[in-house]
């Protein structure tokens, strides 16, 4: 293998720590809120390692669990007492909702300014237009710090993104377009996905098929930055075929530990942002 690893742990752990300085330094305590609606064991579990997270760097968390079956009065009475507490800088809502409750409907009743997923269409459409204002998702705001990492030089590089959903795909070809990278989208359509991929200097898996990019899609010293996290026979696995890919590129994120931790660290740095707004 020749490829450097990108360790998406120590890189979360730094932004981490980055966090709990300036949380410190603070004259209040941030508030992030989390919205969780039924008792799917995933999304349980992701909401617990979110607020363990907020715990750690100091982030105070607000919990509101919801039963399976809640109205959608319910969720949209708990989302606008969020939005109207001056103690909660980000609310996070966990999904999927069960099937009863429209997710469009919901992600758009959260203050834009407390949308820390980064999901309403106000802040898709400001990062769209390239405003700094834009609260931007966290994967996507993730793996353009692990580029960084990685030493990716993107102005003029051509990024190939496989994966084109509002949580990953679009925003993360915004943020490379915004770098000045040339950028390619790629998604279930594409004809020649392989020949695609091997003109990419960064190519970005976010499809969710695991190892779907294999070796010989892989141009010989490009960054490989891997979203995917499909749970196979062989445990966790991501949409790149990790050894053969690790052969050719420069650098790779492993699955797990590469994107995941990221995205748990960037929901700290969107709620220390939005509470900065607050707390001056
Ligand atoms: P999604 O909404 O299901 O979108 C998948 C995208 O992949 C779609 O745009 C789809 O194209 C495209 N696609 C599907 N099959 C394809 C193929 N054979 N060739 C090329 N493109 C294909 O998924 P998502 O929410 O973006 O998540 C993607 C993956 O990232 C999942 O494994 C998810 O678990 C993972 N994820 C990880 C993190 C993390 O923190 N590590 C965070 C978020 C997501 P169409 O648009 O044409 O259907």
């Amino acid at each position: 293998m020749s490829a450097k690893i990108i360790d998406g742990k120590a890189v979360a752990a730094r932004v981490r720590a980055d966090v709990a300085r300036e949380v410190a330094e603070l004259p209040g305590t941030p508030g992030l809120a989390t919205v969780l609606v039924g008792d799917d064991p995933a999304s349980a579990m992701y909401v617990r390692m979110k607020r363990e997270d907020s715990a750690e760097v100091g982030i105070e968390s607000f919990h509101r669990p919801l039963g399976a079956d809640a109205s959608a009065d319910e969720l949209a009475g708990v989302l606008r007492e969020l939005n109207a507490d001056e103690s909660v800088d980000g609310i996070l809502l966990q999904l999927p909702l069960p099937d009863h409750l429209n997710q469009d409907e919901f992600i758009a009743l959260i203050d834009q300014r407390k949308d820390v997923d980064g999901l309403t269409a106000v802040n898709a459409g400001l990062l769209v237009q390239g405003r700094a204002e834009a609260v931007v998702p966290c994967t996507p705001a993730g793996v353009m710090e692990l580029l960084r990492e990685a030493g990716a030089e993107l102005e003029g590089a051509r990024a190939v993104v496989i994966g084109r959903s509002i949580l990953v795909g679009k925003p993360l070809a915004q943020l490379l377009l915004g770098a000045n990278a040339t950028v390619t989208h790629c998604h279930s359509r594409t004809r020649d996905l392989g020949a695609v991929c091997r003109e990419a200097d960064v190519l970005i898996a976010a499809v969710g098929s695991p190892r779907l990019v294999t070796g010989d899609m892989v141009r010989e010293g490009a960054i490989v930055i891997d979203v995917g996290t499909n749970r196979t026979d062989d445990g966790l696995v991501g949409d790149v075929d990790f050894e053969p890919a690790a052969e050719r590129a420069r650098a790779i994120t492993p699955v797990p530990g590469g994107v995941g931790p990221m995205t748990r660290a960037m929901l700290l740095v969107n709620t220390l942002r939005s509470a900065r707004r607050r707390l001056g």
